[in-house]
C-alpha cells in the first residue's frame, strides 16, 4: 500500500474539547485525550492542534507500507522535517492518530482485520469497568470521592459474558448509591467517601474490585490531602496496604504520586500495582520501575506515546518480565474502537474502559465482535 492521501482536521471528543482525526487513503483514525494527564506523557501537539493538522495536510511523501513495521519510514519523515531527534516530539495525539490511519488503510489493502498485522500474541483481554467516579474526571461535582476511579473485574470465562456482567454490575451499583448523575467517563457520580463506596462494593458484588487512586492528583507538595486531612508518604502507603487487606483491593492503580518509584514498590503484592501517570507509556520509565520493583502490573496508553512502535515494545518489555499489561481509553474518548483491535492485536492482559456511554461500549462492542468472529 502506498500512502497517498493525508488529511487532518479537528473533531470534538465526548468533553466536547477538540482532538485530532486523521484520514490515510480514506481509512479515519482519531485520537482520545486525558485530563488526568500524567508529567511524563509525550505532549498531545507539536506546537499546536492547528500546526500539526497543517503539518499533515501538507504530506506528500508516498511512502510504501506493507507492513506495521513500515511506520519507521513514516517516523524518519516526521523526525527530519521537524528536525527532532525523538519522534515523540510530534505529539502523542497527532502521532497516535496519524499511524493508526496509516495501518487501518494497511489493514483494508490486504483484506485483514486491523487486529491482525499487529504483530504480538493475540489474545482478548478482560475488561476492567469503571463504575463510580471521583477525582479530577468529577470535578464538576462540588463533592466527591477523592480517588478517581472504583472499577470493578468480573470473572466469567468469555469477554462477552464479562461484558454482560459488567453492565449488570454496573446498573446494579447505581440502584444501591442511588445515583443519577454520571461524570466524564460515564460513572456513578457519589457523594459517598471512598470507604463508604468499597463497603457497598465489597459487600454486593460477585466481581474483583479495583480503584484509580490517581495519588498525584491529590499529593501537594509533601503530603496527600483527603478534603481537610493531610497525609505523609508513609500513612499513605499504609493506608493502600489496609485497603488491599481489609476490601481485598485486586487492582490499585497510582497508589502514591508519579515521582515515588519507590512508594510504589512497598505496596503489597497481594494486588495488581498499576502503574499509570508513574509510567506514562514511556520505556525508560518502564524500565527503572522494572529495576525498583515498582510495580507488577501497568496503564498502556497509546496517545501518552504516540509512535505505536515504541507501544509494541511496551507491551514487549511487559510480557518478559511478568508485568500485567492494562491497555486504557482516555477520560475524553471518540467513536474510534480502535484500542480493542490493539488490545487484540498487542496481546493485552485486560483492557480499562468506561463500562456507560455510546464511546465507551463503542470499544467494548468490537471486543465482543473480535471474540466472535476469531
Ligand atoms: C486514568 O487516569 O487512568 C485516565 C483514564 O485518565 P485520563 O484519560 O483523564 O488521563
Ligand atoms: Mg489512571
Amino acid at each position: 500500500m502506498i500512502i497517498k492521501k493525508v488529511r487532518a482536521r479537528k473533531i470534538r471528543d465526548s468533553r466536547e474539547d477538540w482532538t485530532i482525526e486523521v484520514e490515510v487513503n480514506g481509512c479515519r483514525a482519531s485520537s482520545p485525550s486525558g485530563k488526568s494527564t500524567g508529567k511524563y506523557e509525550s505532549k498531545p501537539y507539536y506546537k499546536s492542534l492547528d500546526y500539526c493538522v497543517k503539518f499533515l495536510n501538507k504530506w506528500k511523501d508516498n511512502v510504501e507500507i506493507n507492513s506495521f513495521w513500515d511506520l519507521k519510514e513514516v517516523e524518519r519523515i516526521i523526525r527530519k522535517r521537524l528536525k527532532v531527534r525523538d519522534v515523540k516530539k510530534f505529539g502523542g495525539n497527532a502521532l497516535f492518530a496519524f499511524e493508526s490511519a496509516i495501518l487501518k488503510a494497511l489493514a483494508r489493502a490486504k483484506k485483514k482485520e486491523l487486529w491482525e498485522i499487529i504483530p504480538g500474541r493475540k489474545k482478548i483481554p478482560v475488561p476492567v469497568g469503571n463504575a463510580v467516579g471521583g477525582g479530577v474526571h468529577s470535578s464538576n461535582f462540588k463533592v466527591h470521592p477523592v480517588f478517581q476511579e472504583f472499577l470493578i473485574i468480573p470473572r466469567e470465562k468469555s469477554f462477552k459474558k464479562n461484558y454482560m456482567a459488567l453492565k449488570k454490575l454496573y446498573k446494579k451499583i447505581g440502584k444501591i448509591l442511588r445515583a443519577k448523575k454520571r461524570n466524564d467517563e460515564g460513572a456513578w457520580q457519589t457523594s459517598l467517601d471512598e470507604i463508604e463506596i468499597l463497603r457497598v462494593l465489597r459487600k454486593k458484588l460477585k466481581a474483583d474490585i479495583g480503584i484509580d487512586v490517581a495519588a498525584s492528583s491529590f499529593y501537594k507538595k509533601r503530603d496527600y490531602k483527603y478534603r481537610t486531612v493531610f497525609v505523609s508518604k508513609s500513612e499513605q502507603i499504609d493506608y493502600m496496604n489496609n485497603l488491599v487487606d481489609i476490601f481485598g483491593v485486586k487492582y490499585l492503580e497510582d497508589p502514591v504520586q508519579e515521582e515515588d518509584f519507590d512508594g510504589f514498590s512497598k505496596i503489597s503484592n497481594r494486588t495488581m500495582v498499576v502503574g499509570d501517570d508513574l509510567i506514562a507509556t514511556q520505556i525508560n520509565r518502564l524500565k527503572r520501575a522494572i529495576k525498583e520493583n515498582s510495580v507488577n502490573a501497568m496503564i498502556i496508553k497509546p496517545n501518552q506515546n504516540g509512535s505505536l512502535l515504541e507501544v509494541r515494545d511496551v507491551f514487549e518489555i511487559c510480557k518478559k518480565n511478568k508485568i500485567k499489561a492494562v491497555i486504557s481509553h482516555r477520560s475524553g474518548e471518540t467513536m474510534d474502537n480502535a484500542l480493542a483491535d490493539y488490545a487484540v492485536g498487542f496481546g493485552a492482559d485486560y483492557i480499562k474502559t468506561g463500562i456507560y456511554g455510546e464511546v465507551r461500549q463503542s470499544k467494548l462492542d468490537r471486543l465482543a465482535r473480535i471474540e466472535k468472529d476469531r
